[in-house]
């Protein structure tokens, strides 16, 4: 008898590999294409969304929109964010724990992408320092597609900021390009390349940066069709601008200067100059157009500047996302001429999010502040003072972490008293939610600690901090330092909701549209277009979000067990 039922089980599942064998294989898409955009909040779709017509329209409307979409760990900042979607792995995992940290073997503070073994490979003036990808330390989608595909991907990505272009890259690309203020141009890395890559040379050279000077931002829209007001509580616009528009980007003499490059950063001509140079490197490349599969990355860092300096209710955030979304629509449409309509693959998302301007958050009754993180300091000192007599203790500070001296961190590991002491005076800080020892991080979540199990998301020993203090909601830190300095009206950083929440949106080849509900971070992006490729990736935290792929896309189903089957 169980022979015969055997016998009917290897016939279901025969006939089923033969089903599978007849439908027809999943066609690989043949540009992968991730758009960041740089501190969108989830809530802007909603919020925003009516004034949309373009590109970010499309992709909501054709889209498979993850409304619920959030990063689960505390550090929400851009190289943390970027590194995340591009690799399907948290901080704890790719160890881009910030835009930078403290590095215990110089003592000084790091950026995330800074690297003393490469040198900037410049379009315009020559620009000292380097940056690559040495600290990161997982391989990318792009890495893997480049490793694993028969044929060698192209990899082109384009950004405002360095952190950006090569963590969403990789180890290895064709063409790597930020903008920097320093040449008033665009420049790479040698670590990507040893010479300028002719065709961003000729795309620089037929249209300079420096052509958008003297030139106004004023509404896209009707004034009518913005939501709240214009002058907002709290803004606190770069020197030069007022909180209300028309924005005029010139320099302080006349010409352009860096004045004139951080006006243009902190306005759209930035991201509809991304747009132009993504649609010229598909030109140039014949992206997704050879026989393999290629990988376009583009972030759009206007929003981050004019976030943090107008808030995010202000008409300048609005009218950011209105015109990016005419800058999307042309790519897009640029795409379905070049490479088909259905033959790419897009996702859109955030890096992170932002916080309310505290004033306005205070002006409703509602607890909101800054603290100057020199104040986590003093509180540390004082601590330990307590813990172990007067003395010189040297704390360096990295936004919410701390770092101490290594002997004295050894003396809090033995001397669980002292150690609650510094803990102690670190949540008697006006504005702190919480503080946690590093090494305890894992014991905390493990007790149910729903901060710290955030916290130990974003944990990499050896770069983080010896501690780390987390701010109420709607309190943040500014630093002299770090991000953001002192002058900004609002930041992101922390594990709550406005700045976890962001946009996550698939489509085009493979993708089923419609509205999502489950729970879903930015890591799931890299293992769902991993899988669309017919790729893996070795180390990820991130799952493929299955039920937005079509039906061929997924694998076959196993059959189901006949009831009164044997168990196998
Ligand atoms: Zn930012």
């Amino acid at each position: 008898m169980r022979a015969v039922v055997r016998l009917i089980i290897l016939s279901l599942i025969a006939s089923l590999f033969a089903g599978a064998a007849d439908a027809a294989p999943a066609p690989l898409p043949r540009l992968v294409v991730i758009l960041v955009v740089d501190q969108m909040r989830g809530d802007y779709l909603d919020r925003f969304g009516f004034q949309w017509t373009g590109g970010l329209r499309r992709l909501v409307d054709d889209g498979a929109w993850f409304r619920r979409a959030a990063y689960p760990y505390f550090t929400t900042v851009t190289c943390a964010g970027h590194a995340t979607v591009s690799t399907g792995a948290f901080p704890r995992t790719h160890g881009m724990v910030g835009n930078s940290w403290f590095d215990r073997d110089t003592g000084r503070g790091v950026l995330c992408t800074s690297d003393a073994s490469v040198t900037t490979i410049s379009y315009g003036a020559p620009v000292a320092g380097g940056n690559g990808p040495s600290r990161l330390l997982v391989p990318t989608l792009a890495d893997e597609m480049r490793a694993q595909l028969p044929v060698l991907s192209r990899v082109v990505t384009l950004s405002g900021k360095e952190r950006t272009a090569i963590t969403l890259a990789g180890h290895r690309a064709d063409a790597v390009s930020w903008f920097s203020s320093a040449a008033g141009t665009f420049v790479t890395s040698s670590a990507y390349t040893p010479t300028p890559v002719p065709f961003i040379a000729d795309a620089l050279k037929a249209s300079p940066v420096a052509s958008d000077y003297g030139k106004t931002w004023t509404r896209m829209l009707p004034i009518d069709r913005y939501l709240f007001t214009d002058k907002g509580l709290g803004e606190k616009p770069p020197a030069y601008w007022t909180s209300e528009f028309p924005h005029v980007l010139a320099g302080s003499d006349g010409r352009p200067d860096a004045q004139f490059y951080d006006a243009w950063t902190t306005s759209p001509f930035l991201d509809d100059y991304l747009g132009r140079l993504a649609i010229a490197s598909v030109n140039a490349l014949k992206l997704g157009q050879g026989r393999g599969t290629d990988f376009l990355g583009v972030s759009f860092s206007a929003l981050d500047s004019v976030g943090h300096d107008f808030g995010p209710t202000s008409h300048e955030v609005q009218d950011v996302l209105a015109r990016l979304d005419q800058t999307i629509g042309a790519l897009l449409a640029h795409l379905d001429r070049s490479v088909g309509a259905g033959n790419y693959v897009v996702a859109l998302t955030g890096d992170h999010g932002a916080a309310p301007i505290p004033e306005q958050t205070a002006a409703l009754g509602i607890d909101a502040g800054r603290l100057d993180a020199a104040t986590l300091t003093q509180a540390a000192v004082k601590g330990l003072q307590a813990a172990f007599g007067a003395g010189e203790y040297t704390v360096h500070s990295q936004y919410a972490e701390l770092i101490l001296e290594p002997a004295v961190v050894e003396k809090l590991r033995r001397d669980p008293r002292a150690l609650d002491q510094v803990l102690g005076a670190l949540r008697a800080v006006p504005g702190v939610a919480g503080a946690y020892f590093g090494d305890h991080l894992d014991a905390d979540a493990a007790a149910g600690d729903r901060d710290a199990r955030a916290a130990l998301l974003s944990y990499y020993p050896g770069r983080s901090g010896d501690f780390v203090v987390v701010p109420k909601p709607y309190w943040f830190y500014v630093t002299a330092d770090g991000t953001p300095q002192p002058g900004s009206a609002t930041t992101h950083g922390s594990m709550y909701a406005y700045d976890q929440h962001v946009p996550l949106i698939l489509f085009g080849a493979g993708i089923k549209s419609g509205e999502y509900l489950r729970a879903a971070t930015p890591a799931d992006i890299a293992p769902t277009l991993a899988h669309l490729c017919g790729i893996t990736l070795a180390r990820i935290d991130g799952e493929v979000l299955v039920e937005a792929l079509l039906p061929a896309a997924v694998p076959p189903p196993l059959p189901a067990r006949p009831a009164g089957a044997p168990k196998q």
